[in-house]
């Protein structure tokens, strides 16, 4: 068993990876990490929970020349969440190294991802369509990328990216290293590999505690007519903290959050059929425990991490087979309990048998609640419906907390530079370089964000000091 000080990591990235509270490497990252570092191409055969993303993040974030402007790691992956995903775990990872990363995805205008891009940018993380998009346009330069990634591969190509994945292949350079993820190795996969990679390390990570499902799988047979008050019964006895209900459709969706919420639930939902700020709001606000039920199509299926998730309800059985595996895998995560109750009415047999041939075992067939049991947990269960749920501190925030993002009303029209800013900044007594963390400069204005709770001391001094001559408004940024 390895040690994160045992790899050849910079300081700056140690010291992130201890504030993220990562005590040890996860098998995967065991693996991966040196290899990385070693300049191999990856395959790695590895499910999100594992860690994966961290394996590529931290020997990436390693490597990156900070002072290149132009993206030097490029991921592209299924979804928008996950791209935002992707993003936030680079920014946490390489904030004392100041890495700059951006999220690119569709159905967000395209503008305020080519203002980003405009920046130094140090790592991309999109989809494919979108990442194209921009590569036409000639917004994303791809002509100093060191390290191609490509994750989740398997839905990738589920999805119908592969031509997408391959067009945007041919146009990186050919010196590079080439990292693939994917819960599935198929022979699609494989030949993607042997097309575009070189020699790559195959990682197939023997995670014991993986292995070792912790995940309670109930069916119940019901009528479609009877599964709203099944459902109800089993929320009840289980009292879960959080849960996730899947439903099929986004009608489903809707309605049954509407009767759950009519019911006095604690609950949001998500669809695709909603705008990807109330996606991204709504996916947010249940990591942090501020609702306790989510009623959801396939969308938050996906590698969306979020911890402590106790119960997962199929309300209806998918019509995908991968669906449920990635569904139930929304809970039980760290090792934790988690129960995954699927209603299943007759008319969805044919689907089931499929699910079961899929996973090679049978799911344990449950009874509805008996009446008393139900009542027998009912006082439990109103108790925690009147008190609101525990707000959970997310990793981000906690980083953030000694973090002040300074705004100045000065950037590129007035030829300012980061250096400049570094300059003034290092110069006020009790400010050291490891203090600034990552600066924005936008045409009217700069961000910096001043680390290690040292943003007072900063902000006081600004006052009265001048960047490359020139006095600049400053005060605590409002975004
Ligand atoms: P992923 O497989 O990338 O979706 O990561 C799953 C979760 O594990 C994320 O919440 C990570 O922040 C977390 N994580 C990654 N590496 C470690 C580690 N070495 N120790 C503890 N947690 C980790």
């Amino acid at each position: 068993m390895k040690n994160f000080k045992d790899f050849a990591l910079d300081e700056t990235i140690l010291s992130a990876i201890a504030d993220l509270g990562y005590e040890e490497p996860t098998a995967i990252q065991q693996q991966v990490l040196p290899s990385v570092l070693d300049g191999k191409d990856v395959i790695a055969k590895s499910k999100t929970g594992s860690g994966k993303t961290a394996a590529f993040a931290i020997p990436t974030i390693e490597k990156i020349d900070w002072a290149e402007n132009k993206p030097q790691v490029l991921v592209l992956l299924p979804t928008r969440e996950l791209a935002v995903q992707v993003k936030e775990d680079f920014t946490n990872i390489g904030r004392y190294k100041r890495i700059k990363a951006v999220a690119l995805f569709g159905r967000e205008p395209i503008r305020f991802q080519t203002t980003a891009l405009r920046q130094k940018t140090h790592v991309v993380a999109g989809t494919p369509g979108r990442v194209m998009d921009h590569i036409e346009r000639g917004t994303l330069k791809l002509d100093e990328l060191k390290y191609f990634v490509i994750d989740e591969a398997d839905e990738l190509l589920h999805m119908g990216f592969l031509d997408q994945v391959e067009a945007i292949i041919k146009l990186l350079p050919k010196k590079r290293q080439t990292l693939l993820f994917s819960a599935t190795y198929s022979s699609e996969i494989r030949k993607l590999a042997e097309r575009y990679m070189n020699q790559p390390i195959f990682i197939e990570h023997e995670d014991k505690q993986m292995k070792k499902s912790t995940i309670e799988q109930k069916l119940v047979e019901v009528d479609t007519a009877h599964k709203y008050e099944t459902l109800k019964k089993f929320t009840v006895i289980e009292n879960p903290n959080s849960c996730i209900v899947f439903c099929n459709t986004k009608d489903q969706v809707d309605q049954l959050c509407e009767k759950l919420e009519n019911d006095g639930y604690s609950v949001d939902m998500l669809h695709g059929g909603m705008t990807q700020d109330d996606r991204l709001a709504v996916m947010k606000d249940f990591r942090r425990g501020d609702f306790r039920y989510l009623v959801a199509t396939d969308v938050a299926a996906r590698g969306i991490d979020i911890e402590d998730i106790s119960m997962v309800i199929q309300y209806d059985v998918p019509y995908e087979k991968e669906s449920y595996v990635h569904r139930i895998g929304r809970t039980g995560r760290a090792g934790q309990r988690g129960v995954a109750i699927m209603l299943a009415a007759k008319n969805e047999r044919r689907q089931l048998n499929e699910i079961e041939e899929y996973i090679e075992k049978t799911i344990e067939r449950v009874a509805i609640p008996a009446i008393d049991l139900v009542e027998a947990n009912r006082q439990a269960f109103e108790t925690k419906m009147q008190s609101s749920p525990e707000r959970k501190v997310m990793k981000s925030e906690q980083l953030n907390a000694n973090i002040m993002k300074i705004y100045f009303n000065g950037g590129k029209k007035k030829k300012l530079r980061a250096i400049d800013f570094v300059g003034t900044i290092n110069s006020i007594d009790g400010i050291e370089g490891k203090d600034i963390g990552i600066i924005t400069i936008e045409e009217a204005c700069t961000f910096v964000e001043i680390l290690n709770g040292k943003g007072p001391i900063v902000l006081k001094a600004m006052q009265n000091k001048t960047v490359k001559n020139k006095q600049l408004k400053v005060h605590i940024a409002k975004k």
